[in-house]
């Protein structure tokens, strides 16, 4: 059964980056109808916050990857992990060193000056040093062959053993490092497949050694290329928002943010636009790119605005809601009647709230863009305006085709263009000359009493 992860480290929120490597294993998971797991990577004590934990697990939510079982956390673990550093100490695998920090640097410089790898050259590996103040626990790394691994992304790595550090498991404090806790957590939480950025691709053949020493099966790895911005540098918060809680916060959908991301960096020929289903069944590790992509703002929205587009009106009211002002209070059934007219124009939901202010004030609190009124409601507009007001107060049928019919028969006898009425009725019912919807779709909204309040109070 394919078992995924997720490994975040809770010292900061969910950026766009790892989401998107998040949402790869989710779906790899989902796809083969096996577990995604999480784990807290808080070893880091001074940087990791339960805070940022929480905000990480609340954006999963909010993008909809459930995990299976309770997070793991790191911190929570250090007696299993010491347990297995003793082992390979026991077996011979690994041993105590004593060099101080300063020794260490002293021999990278050497054998960078010889033109070799910088590395710590093992001197306390015959020492058989015990445990100590200041001591730490290195690994026995193999001094001769090649680690070879399949990367599901970058295609085959092979890499010389003699190349690779005899890395510290350790630490002198008794904390383990990232790479034995790594292995540690993912041999015992059955992980088959590792999706990680590919700034870890260097630690791989490390890992793949520890699993060798611990005599466990080697999972397979993919690492996902980063994400550039515009100017083809590494994302950052100059590129606009990172969190995807500030996605949230601007009124994207989820579901469209979790579209763009897979996309960044996943194919299915031309296809743009995915369920959450279709996702799920075609997602497959050979269509990940191996060059990383550029996060386009422009294209995020439009994939938000075909969401919103494609959307039941009622489906979006609970999102619309949350971006409405304070204080303004509005029926779903009105909302339902509203977000017909905003859907063909908006790119979120905050463009959704603002858009439609007009609509949930009542006629008396409707402000009139003072500029608009100056140049629109000219004499003449006001008199056509008022007869207009009259002839729509009786119709009593008050639909679209008989407003159309209304409008339509008033203009035809006084000889004028839909111009003449087009402006002056949209500044009255809407305060200002730019609004989203036709005419008579706005009126249908508002209802007839609204309307024709809203149209006197306008001319008078
Ligand atoms: N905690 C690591 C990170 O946030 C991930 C390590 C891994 O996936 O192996 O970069």
């Amino acid at each position: 059964k394919t078992v995924t992860r997720f490994a975040p480290s809770p010292t900061g929120h969910l950026h766009i980056g790892g989401a998107r490597t998040a949402l790869f294993a989710w779906l790899l998971a989902k796809h083969d109808g096996g577990d995604f797991v999480l784990r807290i990577e808080d070893t880091d004590r001074e940087r990791s916050k339960q805070e940022y934990t929480d905000a990480i697990l609340d954006s999963m939510k909010w993008l909809g990857m459930d995990w299976n079982d309770e997070p793991v956390y790191q911190s929570d673990r250090f007696d299993l992990y010491n347990g297995y550093i003793d082992q390979l100490l026991d077996e011979g695998k690994a041993y105590w060193c004593d060099c101080t920090p300063e020794q260490v640097d002293a021999m990278r410089e050497k054998a960078m000056k010889e033109k070799r790898k910088p590395k710590y050259d093992g001197s306390c590996r015959e020492k058989n040093l015990g445990p100590g103040e200041n001591r730490v626990v290195r690994f026995k790394a193999p001094l001769e062959g090649r680690t070879n691994f399949t990367d599901m992304i970058k295609g085959p790595i092979s890499v010389e053993n003699a190349e690779m550090d005899d890395m510290i498991l350790r630490r002198s404090d008794g904390s383990p490092t990232y790479n034995l806790a790594v292995v540690v957590d993912d041999h015992t939480m059955g992980v088959t497949s590792v999706l990680r950025g590919d700034d870890h691709v260097n630690n791989t053949p490390r890992q793949i050694l520890l699993y060798q020493a611990l005599g466990w099966d080697v999972p397979k790895f993919g690492h996902v290329p980063m994400i550039l911005g515009p100017d083809k540098k590494k994302l950052s918060k100059r590129h606009g928002a990172l969190s995807v809680m500030e996605y949230e916060k601007m009124g994207y959908l989820p579901e469209a943010v979790v579209n763009y991301l897979v996309r960044l960096g996943w194919s299915h020929g031309d296809q743009e636009i995915f369920s959450r289903e279709e996702l799920i069944e075609l997602f497959n590790t050979d269509n990940l790119g191996n060059s990383p992509s550029v996060f386009d703002t422009k294209k995020l929205d439009w994939v938000n605005s075909e969401y919103i587009k494609a959307k039941a009106p009622a489906d979006l009211i609970p999102g619309m809601r949350t971006f409405l002002p304070e204080g303004v209070e509005a029926e779903d059934a009105y909302l339902e009647k509203i977000i017909p007219l905003l859907q063909p124009r908006s790119t979120n939901y905050k463009e959704m709230a603002d858009m439609c202010d007009f609509f949930l004030v009542d006629s008396a609190a409707l402000e009139y863009d003072a500029a608009a009124v100056e140049k629109v409601f000219k004499p003449e507009a006001v008199e056509i305006l008022k007869e207009l007001t009259a002839r729509i107060e009786a119709d009593a049928e008050f639909s679209h085709d008989s407003l159309e019919a209304v409008c339509k028969g008033f203009l035809e006898e006084k000889e004028l263009k839909f111009k003449a009425i087009g402006q002056p009725v949209r500044l009255a019912l809407c305060g200002r000359t730019q609004s989203p919807g036709g005419l008579y779709d706005l009126m249908l909204v508002l209802g007839k009493d609204e309307t024709i309040a809203r149209m006197n109070r306008a001319v008078t």
